[in-house]
C-alpha cells in the first residue's frame, strides 16, 4: 500500500540516474584514453638519468642514447658491467650499479660547474 506511494519517490531518482550511468557509459566508449592515461601517471616515469633532461628511456636504459654517449666510455662501461638484467623489475639496483651511476653524476657535475 503504501509500498507503491513510496516506489514513486525512489522511482522518481533512478529515474534521474540513468542519465548519469549513461553519460559514464558515454565515457565508457572514449574510456581506452582515459584508463591509459591514468595508467600512465600511476606508473612512475624513468627519464634519462643526465640532470635536467627529461627525455623518457626505458627503465633497463641509463639515459637516452644523447646523454649516454655524452658519458666517458669509462663510465659506460662501469654502468653496463655493473648492470643486473631484471633490475628494473625487481627495483633493487646492485651496490656497483649504484656506484657507477653515483660516478656519472659526479662526472656530470664537474662537466657543468
Ligand atoms: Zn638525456
Amino acid at each position: 500500500m503504501s509500498k507503491s506511494s513510496e516506489s514513486t519517490a525512489p522511482g522518481a531518482e533512478p529515474s534521474q540516474k540513468p542519465p548519469v550511468a549513461e553519460s559514464s557509459s558515454t565515457g565508457n566508449g572514449g574510456s581506452p584514453p582515459a584508463p591509459s592515461k591514468a595508467k600512465a601517471s600511476s606508473r612512475p616515469s624513468h627519464t634519462c638519468h643526465w640532470p635536467g633532461c627529461p627525455k623518457e628511456v626505458a627503465p633497463k636504459l641509463w639515459g637516452c642514447s644523447y646523454h649516454w654517449f655524452k658519458l666517458l666510455p669509462t663510465l659506460r662501461r662501469n654502468i653496463l658491467a655493473a648492470y643486473v638484467p631484471g633490475k628494473e623489475r625487481t627495483k633493487k639496483p646492485s651496490p656497483e650499479y649504484l656506484l657507477a651511476a653515483q660516478a656519472a653524476q659526479t662526472w656530470i657535475k664537474t662537466l657543468q660547474s
